[in-house]
């Protein structure tokens, strides 16, 4: 089959760190277009509007859209309503209903949407789960809590309203959590911790739980300097399983049993082009919900202001 024709818009960090290198390494796709306001990509036509862009080549087939969720949806919309597959950056959107609203747009006209979760392909994740299908579970903690200043530098969107906060780091660690656990979960409680002069919350305590009363706690922290902590630990009858490093290791017990390289763009990108040529689409808001969810029944505490 010939290579997907694909573009990139909103060219910053994650393009230049994975989506870049990801595309060029896979035969099923040629990157022929970006669009920016202000970045581009060397080799290839740039414009600084997706509708620009979309006018000026039609060819394209599918675009990649990694602008930050705030600004997603109505790009999602101008290309798919110019009949072009649609790959959203994590997380796919600013609202469910947004997301959801495109999903039945690319239902009706026969075009695949793929909402990403780049934590779900990190190396152990799939070991953690076929472990998990095999025991009984008692409980569940996410510690994910890493330093703001060092991973995030003077980006003003993740602290305005829709950007996340600290769950644009922490909704990795859920759509990590949804995939692995064997039922559904939903949240119980929710402590949010917003800096003073912020919109979007620097810190989050979530309970959750699922059916079966299974305890779930996770810790969000984006004020974490030295060591930085992405880790799942789950207590089971087989012992304690330890999913570490954002999902790249894996230790039962103390001993570690999946380690491998980090694969994980090149796996969406795979993913991609499997649904692009299945004719279907890849959307599971999940992870999303339980952002909602938090927002919406958790407490608000308000804390020191935060300056980059
Ligand atoms: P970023 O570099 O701050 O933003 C990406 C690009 O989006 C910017 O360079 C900018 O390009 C465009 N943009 C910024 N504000 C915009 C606005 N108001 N309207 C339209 N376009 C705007 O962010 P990023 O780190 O690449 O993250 C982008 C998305 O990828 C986020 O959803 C994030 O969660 C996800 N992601 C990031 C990482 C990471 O390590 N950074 C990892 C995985 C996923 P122009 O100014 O040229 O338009």
């Amino acid at each position: 089959m010939a290579p997907i024709k694909i573009a990139l818009v909103g060219i910053g960090k994650i393009v230049r760190d994975q989506h870049l290198p990801a595309i060029a390494k896979n035969s099923d796709y040629q990157l022929i277009a970006a669009a920016s306001r202000h970045g581009t990509v060397d080799g290839i036509d740039n414009f600084k509007s997706i509708e620009a862009m979309l006018d000026a080549v039609p060819a394209i087939e599918a675009v990649s859209l990694c602008m930050p969720p705030q600004y997603r949806y109505e790009a999602a919309r101008v290309a798919l309503d110019a009949g072009k597959h649609v790959f959203l950056e994590k997380p796919p959107g600013a609202t469910l209903s947004e997301v959801a609203d495109l999903e039945a747009l690319a239902a009706s006209k026969g075009l695949s949407l793929f909402a990403s979760w780049h934590s779900r392909y990190a190396p152990a994740v799939e070991a953690a789960k076929s472990f998990l299908a095999t025991t009984t579970i008692k409980d569940v903690q996410v510690i994910w809590k890493e330093d703001v200043r060092h991973w995030h530098p003077n980006q003003e969107w993740i602290w305005a309203a829709g950007g996340l906060g600290i769950f644009d780091p922490g909704i990795n660690a859920l759509s990590i959590v949804t995939h692995i656990l064997p039922r559904p979960l939903f949240v119980t409680s929710a402590v949010l911790e917003f800096p003073e002069n912020r919109d979007a919350p620097i810190a989050a305590n979530i309970t959750f739980t699922d059916g079966q009363k299974l305890p779930v706690a996770a810790e969000f922290d984006w004020r974490q300097t030295g060591k930085q902590s992405w880790d799942i630990v789950a207590r089971t009858a087989a012992g304690e399983m330890v999913l570490s490093e954002g999902g790249a290791k894996l230790s039962i017990d103390g001993k570690l049993v999946h380690e491998e390289p980090e694969q994980e763009y090149p796996m969406l990108y795979r993913r991609f082009a499997e649904i692009v040529k299945a004719g279907k689409s890849d959307v599971d808001l999940a992870p999303l919900r339980h952002v909602a969810d938090a927002f919406m029944l958790g407490k608000r505490k308000f804390v020191e202001a935060f300056h980059d």
